[in-house]
This record gives structure tokens, sequence and C-alpha cells, in this order.
């Protein structure tokens, strides 16, 4: 049979191996992982293990009652495709079908590389080293008021750290929502009692203070660096994969790359989204554990005639961050109106975006109602009444 192998065993490789056994695929199927972890999952690095309240995060899957070859510590550095074969240090790896699944890193901050005390937060062990700074209750300032670092905040400021965010625009999650969804999130670091600077930067780290442009000292004992991510691509320089703006693999609608035989899938790589008409780059959990299906099914479809299956997901992730829980579904780029449900400074709000009146995005505040039943409207595509839309009292449907 057909042996595929899958570089990266995060969330999108793990479940990629997962799903084509569940789709019945009897050949090898061979996961190689970087890291000399169990595969485990992110989201809780920063929340219940930063704080100690969970040992790890190990995914609960039987690899060897499935079949599936883990090989972990096993980094590839290079793809021969006219070979079919991948280069790591413990010798090539030959494959049929390969699936990308090597995720994103985190983008460093310039000048900070090798301070003693900056951390990044991505990796187990990236949480590990940070689990004594929260409890040794140090000063921290979090570089980046992304999701990232508003997890990070609330987990520190929980463990009685004191925390200060500092961050370049003028609001947090600048890069990620449109500025009045975002404004009333201020409110929160302050409530939290925690110094958000914004429209600051980093001059320079230096041991135990963090200088701003402005020329103020910020004490440090640590420094947690939150500034985005970016795929996982370097090892692919001179395969002749295609790459895009932000260095992610290219994929098309069925999530084949440029190569013939290699799929990408997860954090690594971007797809045209049928639904909103552009490419997405999705750096979220959903993302990793949606797109393995439809690659296991291309895998596995490829040996018939069935026409490919097509990966057109509404995206949708969560945030628990400062007492709430904040999730988003679809993708706003495209609204033409906006509706609120709810009061903003208040604990529980909905933000709307709609296009000719259809729902093609929501943010909600500790309201999950809100979002499950958005996200089936967004998927249906349902013309909406905007004016009945925006009572909170009502369920959220379909005029
Ligand atoms: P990754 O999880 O990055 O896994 C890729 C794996 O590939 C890594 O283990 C890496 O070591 C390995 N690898 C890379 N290069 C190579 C190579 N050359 N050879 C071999 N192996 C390689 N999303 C949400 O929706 N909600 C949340 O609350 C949330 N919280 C998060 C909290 C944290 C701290 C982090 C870091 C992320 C969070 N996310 C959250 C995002 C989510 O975890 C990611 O979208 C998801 O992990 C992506 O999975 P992936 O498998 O594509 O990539």
């Amino acid at each position: 049979g057909r042996r595929v192998v899958v570089v990266g065993a995060g969330m999108a490789g793990v479940q990629t191996a997962v799903a084509l056994r569940e789709q019945g695929f009897d050949g090898r199927v061979t996961l190689l992982g970087a890291e000399p972890h169990q595969p485990y999952d992110r989201p809780p690095l920063s929340k219940a293990v930063l704080l100690g309240k969970a040992e790890g995060s190990a995914l609960d899957v039987d690899f060897d009652s499935l079949g599936i070859e883990l090989e972990l510590g096993r980094e590839v550095l290079g793809l021969r495709p006219a070979d079919h074969e991948l280069d790591t240090g413990r010798g090539p790896v030959p494959y049929d079908v390969l699936v990308l699944a090597t995720g994103a890193e985190p983008i460093r901050l310039p000048g900070a590389e090798g301070v003693p005390g900056v951390h990044l937060l991505r990796t187990l062990d990236d949480a590990e080293r940070l689990r004594p700074v929260l409890a040794g209750r140090h000063d921290v300032v979090v570089v980046g008021a992304g999701w990232i670092g508003a997890e990070f905040a609330t987990a520190a400021r929980e463990a009685g750290c004191e925390v200060t965010v500092v961050e370049a625009a003028d609001r947090p999650l600048a890069g990620a929502l449109p500025a009045e969804a975002a404004a009333p999130m201020a409110a929160w670091y302050a409530d939290s009692g925690i110094a958000l600077r914004t429209r600051a930067r980093v001059e320079h780290v230096e041991p135990g203070a963090v200088v701003l442009d402005d020329g103020s000292r910020v004490p440090a004992d640590a420094v947690v660096v939150g500034i985005g991510a970016r795929p996982a691509t370097a090892w692919l320089a001179g395969s002749g994969i295609e790459l895009g703006a932000h260095r992610e693999i290219v994929a098309d609608a069925a999530l084949r790359t440029s190569l013939p035989d290699v799929y990408a899938v997860g954090d690594c790589a971007s797809f045209p989204s049928g639904r909103y008409g552009e490419r997405l780059l999705v750096h979220h959990w959903d993302n990793a554990l949606q797109g393995p299906r439809t690659v296991a099914a291309n895998i596995v479809g490829a040996a018939t005639d069935e026409p490919a299956a097509v990966y057109d997901p509404v995206p949708y992730f969560w945030s628990e961050q400062f007492g709430r829980f904040v999730q988003y579904a679809g993708h706003h780029a495209d609204a033409d109106g906006t509706v609120w449900r709810g009061d903003p400074s208040g604990p529980a709000w909905t933000v709307c975006w709609l296009r000719e009146d259809r729902l093609i995005a929501l943010l909600a505040v500790g309201r999950p109602r809100d979002l499950a039943q958005g996200r089936r409207l967004i998927e249906a595509g349902t013309p909406m009444n905007p004016r009945l839309l925006g009572d909170p009292a009502r369920p959220l449907k379909a005029a």
C-alpha cells in the first residue's frame, strides 16, 4: 500500500494521522515530530498548564493501536520532491504521500534574543519555563496585547504577578479585530489590575527592566513576547514548494500544495476560502482539527474517481482572558454593517458583522449561545433582520 508521511506532530499532524485511519486508510502512516514530548494540545499552555492546574495536555490518542508510527524528536530538515524523500538528521524518509503540518513559530523580539528572562510561549517547554515565574510572583512585562499576551497576562495576574502589557498599536488585538470591537477590551486590563501601555514599543531589554521608546523603565523579572507567529516553513526553502506572503505553504481548496502528492494543513498553510472569496491563513485550533479531515478524505479518495473534498470552513476560535470567555466565528473583512447585542462595557455582549443582511462573522463575549447559533447562521448564509438581531434578549436567529 501507499505510505503517508506526516511532518509535524501537533494538532494538525496528529488529527491527519487519526483521520486517515478513521477513513479506512490501510497503508503505512508515519508521523514525524521535532519535539521530544508526547503530542499535546497547545491552548492549555497559556491557561491551566501555565498555572499548574494541569500537569500537561497530552492528546488522548493511542498511536500503537491505530498503527501510526510516531517518531518524536525527529526534525525534518529538507524535502526532495523529485525523489519523494525527506531528509532528517537520522537519514532520509521516503513517502508516497506527504502531509506538511509543521505549524507556526513565534516571532522573536528584535534585540532580545538570548537575553536571560525573555520568554516565548508556544511549546510545552516554554510553558514549563514560565511556571516558576508565575509561582514566584515576579514582575512581568508582556510584549504584545494579542491573544497570547492577553491570556498570559491573565494567568500571571491570577498567580499574583505585577503585569505590564506593552502594545505598539493604540488598542489590544489591533491585528485581529476592528477598532470598535477591540475598544471595550482595554478596560479589561485595568479592571484586572494590569497596566496596558498602548502606542508603546520596547526600546531594549536590560537585566531587571524593559526600557520603552518614551524612555520609561518598567521593572521586569521576566519578559514574555507575544507578537505573533509565522508558519514554520524555513526548512522547505529550495524544495520548489510555493510559499505565500507570510511564508505560509500555499494550498488549494483541497489542501494540496504546488507539489504532487504533497498536502498542507493547520497553522503552516493558507487555503482559498470559497465562502469568503479570499485566501485565509488561520492560526487557530479548530482549523487544525477540521482541515485534517479534508486532507485524509483526499488522500483516501485519490485512489478512486471521487471528486476532491473541498475545505471551506467558517473559521472559529475562542480565548479565555480576564475572566471572560471570548469566541469568534467567521471572517469580518468584507462586512458592510455591524450590529451590537448587549452593552460592550458589561460582562456579556456580542458584535455581529453583516454583509447584505447576512451574518458573516461574530464575536461573542460571555454569550456562548450566540456563538453556537450564529455559527450555524453564518454557515447557512441565512438573511437576517438587523433590527431584531440587535435585541440581546432574543435568540440569535433568522427573522
Ligand atoms: P503546531 O501546534 O504548531 O504543531 C506543529 C508541530 O510541528 C510542532 O510540534 C513542531 O515542533 C513540529 N515541527 C515544526 N517543524 C518541524 C520539522 N521541520 N520537522 C518535524 N516537526 C516539526 N487556538 C484557539 O483556537 N484557542 C485558544 O485558546 C488557543 N490557545 C493557544 C495558546 C497557546 C499558548 C498557543 C501557542 C496556541 C493557542 N492556540 C489557540 C492556537 C492553536 O494551538 C494552534 O492553532 C494549533 O496548535 C495549530 O496546530 P498545528 O498542528 O497546525 O501546529
